[in-house]
């Protein structure tokens, strides 16, 4: 998919601090309008509205939304989510103020689908990756379009070591209650971008080479990409991790190995991704 082929569809990425409506023009730049996410679920839809309007004057094709979940796609409805001000709310309504319809997803289902189609897993057919957040997020795309199963994949609640450390979720020895950066802030004492320990960082990228195996072999993706905050930490993270994944991973030839790779859109991911989802819409 070329970005010229996204020409008027709008992506929508809400995090719990700043919201981004973005397009791409006729020449495949892509066009962003930011604000603070409003604490009234109404004016924050307005605002979307508005800043859509604002970008495609002419009218609208699709709208889609990125969001933290929990949230039930199909109905376009959020629960009650930790990082946003408002819960249990539709974003069906929004189809009034847009002209057009509008889809939702979850931010890292969308991040995934802009960084498969667009970014680090370009012209591949089935990609999976994980978030590295506050939380662990976990996406699969395949043949353009994200995979959800029944509710949704949720690989970074896979246990690691069932008498591990307790997860936000309820369970133990979760990848996310080792390697998020609440994990790490609470095991470490300090936040993922101030931690300079050589030592630290092999433990996370140890659990996490065990995460990215165990999606390695459950459903042998042709690229496992790695989004998030916690990239910027670079060769820290990534030298002991290609060690590990490389030493546990045994099943596959070395070079048909799944190949983990870095996103590339950076913080534009969920922008581009949404706009993505409101092309290409759901597969089920
Ligand atoms: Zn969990």
């Amino acid at each position: 998919m070329r970005r010229q082929d996204l020409v008027g569809y709008i992506g929508v990425d809400i995090g719990g601090q700043s919201t981004r409506v973005g397009t791409f023009d006729e020449r495949g730049k892509l066009k962003v309008i930011s604000f603070a996410t409003e604490p009234d679920f109404k004016t924050e839809c307005e605002k979307i509205a508005g800043a859509a309007r604002q970008l495609l004057p002419k009218g609208i094709k699709k709208l889609a939304v990125g969001s933290p979940g929990p949230l039930d796609w199909r109905k376009r409805y959020l629960y009650d989510t930790p990082n946003l001000p408002w819960q249990n709310v539709s974003f069906a309504p929004l189809e009034k103020l847009v002209g057009c319809e509008v889809l939702l997803d979850n931010d890292a289902n969308v991040a995934g689908l802009g960084e498969a189609t667009l970014g680090a897993g370009k012209g591949k057919k089935f990609i999976t990756g994980f978030t590295l957040g506050t939380g662990i997020g976990h996406f699969q795309v395949k043949d353009g379009r994200i995979y959800h199963g029944g509710l949704d994949v949720e690989a970074g609640h896979q246990i690691l070591d069932p008498n591990g450390p307790e997860c936000g979720c309820g369970q133990k020895g979760c990848l996310e209650a080792f390697v998020s950066a609440t994990a790490i802030q609470k095991r470490y004492g300090v936040p993922p971008h101030q931690l300079n320990d050589p030592k630290a960082w092999e433990e996370i990228a140890y659990r996490l080479a065990q995460g990215l195996v165990n999606a390695a072999v459950f459903v042998c993706p042709d690229a496992i990409i790695l989004t998030g905050g916690m990239l910027f930490r670079g060769e820290m993270l990534f030298a002991p991790l290609r060690k590990f994944y490389s030493e546990m991973l045994k099943i596959y030839p070395e070079r048909l190995r799944p190949p983990v790779l870095p996103a590339k859109l950076g913080d534009k991911a969920g922008v581009v991704g949404a706009i993505v989802l409101a092309k290409v819409g759901h597969s089920e």
